[in-house]
């Protein structure tokens, strides 16, 4: 504040120079153009010859009227003569109530100047007319170079007074008395700022400067407090105010001038550029505050990054160790099972190594034995066949020999047989007639069931079956033959062949009252070479082939146990497709 103000103050001052300049400028100014103008006046011989005849009076009237015309002209107040005693003996005002003529001025120091030969400027309030002016004064010489009197020119400084008055800043001018004679302020005309002391006083009332007016005191305090020039002055309302001064003396007229700036504007805007000041340091120390606390918050939002960073690794690090802890129970479990695997192979190889060999015994069991027990007979046939050729006999070798054949016979059914177990079938399937491939098989294998009943019951519509009719009559007749074994010495025997249409496949049933299959062996009886019957009665081959044809032919064979017992096999196959609908 201290600083804004002195620099304010300073600045005060600066203005107050200026105007102080503009001002002295301005007034020396016009006071200059009015300085010489007495002198041209004096040099006039209108203005002689009325000094040297005073009487005259058409001489006075001609030089009142034109003093009045350079009056006019000059834009003066008033212009006028005087004689060497003071009297005024012509005037531009001739022919105003208040004219000068007639008045005596010898006191006027501009009159003694004048006389005395130099050239007069006097301030001063008219005695006559009471308006203030500036009197410039010369002396006129006679033919003679004496002086014959005096002329003087009267001027106005009330416009540039009231121009003063426009300004923000206070002028006054002091005479060499310190006594306000200017002003823009009237209130302190015609006081004076140095102490009046009566010497003062005495030259000021002598000269009537101030006409009737006593000059008063102007109660004022000096200072320098800020580094500039202040005075207090009184204003209109008593009330005292602080002026930032610069004074000048205007030599031309001994005339001091001041320009008074009313501090209160400056301190003003001291405070204004103080509060600025710290309106904008408050502004910084809020932004200051916003940087800190953003930077808090980003130090913290980073410290929380961080932290979040590092619980992220952390649980990242936990996850992978699960996840690598898992991997290893997986690839304990994996490597077990792998073990585990490669166990049952190897179980299973054996197991199957183990069925294979259990195969091969059972087929060579029964080769052996179907092959051996023919064989052996043919040789007891052919013996006996000799002895009795030697003995003769050759009807009873004969019938040997015929056994023997017989025995040949049958070894070459079993070949046969062993041949339809190794075949891959690859004949084409044709459409059959089930019910006629019925009435055949039973007709190959009816002699056998002597004492039992058998009954067909196929519908009349039986559709075209798919299959070799060679192929299917086997079958039928490995079904009907099992089952008339099955029957051999149950009383009551009876087989039961019947047929259906169920999904689109015709089913085919042979079902016996026999002893039924037990529930241990059905899943083997389709196996090559299964069989319960005594040596030399099955190959256990029946089954076996009779499943690998329905299969061939896209049917199947199965086996169940009837309700009020005995077995049902159930042969399964695809009904032939009609041609004629077929392409409709
Ligand atoms: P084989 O008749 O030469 O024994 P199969 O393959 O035809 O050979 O029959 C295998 C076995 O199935 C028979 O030994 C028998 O135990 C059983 N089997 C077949 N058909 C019947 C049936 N209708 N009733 C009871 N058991 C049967």
């Amino acid at each position: 504040m201290q600083t804004a103000t002195r620099f304010y103050m300073a600045e005060g001052n600066a203005r107050a120079e200026a105007t102080l300049g503009l001002t002295l400028q301005a007034l020396d100014g016009h006071l200059r153009r009015f300085e010489s103008i007495p002198d041209l006046l004096a040099d006039n011989d209108g203005v002689r010859l009325v000094l040297e005849n005073p009487s005259d009076p058409a001489g006075r009237m001609a030089l009142d009227q034109w003093l009045s015309q350079k009056n006019a002209q000059l834009d003066a107040l008033d212009i006028y003569v005087m004689t060497p005693d003071g009297v005024t003996i012509a005037a531009s005002n001739f022919d105003r109530a208040d004219s000068f003529i007639g008045q005596n001025f010898s006191y006027r120091p501009y009159f003694q100047s004048a006389l005395a030969g130099d050239t007069g400027r006097f301030f001063a309030i008219g005695t006559t007319s009471g308006v203030r002016g500036y009197y410039f004064a010369s002396p006129v010489k006679d033919q003679a170079g004496g002086i014959s009197g005096v002329i003087a020119v009267k001027i106005g400084l009330d416009l540039i007074e009231a121009e003063w008055r426009l300004q923000d800043a206070k002028i006054i001018v002091t005479d060499s008395e310190g006594i306000v004679f200017l002003s823009s302020d009237p209130t302190w005309l015609y006081k004076g700022l140095l102490p009046l002391t009566p010497d003062r006083l005495d030259r000021t009332l002598e000269s009537r400067r101030y006409a009737d007016v006593r000059p008063t005191a102007l109660e004022n305090t000096r200072s320098s407090d800020w580094g500039v020039n202040t005075i207090t002055l009184p204003d209109a309302g008593g009330s005292r105010r602080e002026y930032v001064v610069a004074g000048q003396l205007l030599p031309r007229a001994d005339w001091t001038v001041q320009v008074l700036l009313d501090t209160r504007a400056v301190h003003a805007q001291a405070r204004l550029s103080a509060l600025a000041l710290m309106l904008s340091l408050g502004a910084l120390a809020a932004v200051v505050v916003v940087i800190l606390q953003r930077r808090a918050r980003l130090a913290e939002r980073f410290a929380l990054q961080e932290q979040g960073k590092a619980e992220l690794e952390r649980r990242v690090e936990a996850r992978t160790a699960d996840l690598a802890r898992v991997n290893r129970l997986i690839e304990a479990e994996v490597a077990e099972r792998r073990l585990t695997e490669a166990e049952l192979r190897r179980t299973q190889s054996d197991l199957v190594q183990a069925g294979k060999l259990a195969a091969l015994g059972q087929m060579s069991a029964a080769l052996s034995h179907e092959i051996n027990q023919p064989l052996a007979a043919a040789r007891n046939y052919a013996d006996s066949a000799a002895i009795l050729i030697e003995r003769g006999d050759a009807a009873r070798a004969k019938d040997n020999i015929g056994q023997i054949l017989s025995l040949i016979d049958r070894m070459a059914v079993i070949a046969r047989h062993l041949r339809h177990v190794a075949r891959k079938p690859d004949a084409p399937l044709k459409d059959i007639n089930l019910t006629e491939a019925v009435v055949e098989a039973l007709a190959l294998v009816g002699p056998r069931l002597a004492g039992g009943r058998i009954t067909v019951s196929l519908p009349d519509d039986l559709p075209l079956v798919r299959g070799g009719p060679v192929r299917l009559q086997q079958v039928l007749v490995n079904l009907l033959s099992n089952a008339a074994d099955a029957v051999e010495g149950v009383g009551g025997a009876q087989i039961a062949v019947s047929a259906d249409v169920v999904a689109g496949r015709v089913l085919l049933k042979v079902q016996d009252n026999g002893p039924g299959v037990p529930a241990a062996i059905a899943d083997r009886i389709f196996d090559p070479f299964f069989t319960t019957k005594r040596v030399g009665s099955g190959l256990g081959l029946g089954l076996s082939i009779s499943y690998n044809i329905m299969k061939d032919f896209g049917g199947d064979l199965r086996v169940a146990n009837a309700p009020g017992g005995g077995a049902v096999f159930t042969v399964e196959l695809n009904i032939a497709r009609v041609r004629g609908k077929a392409t409709e």
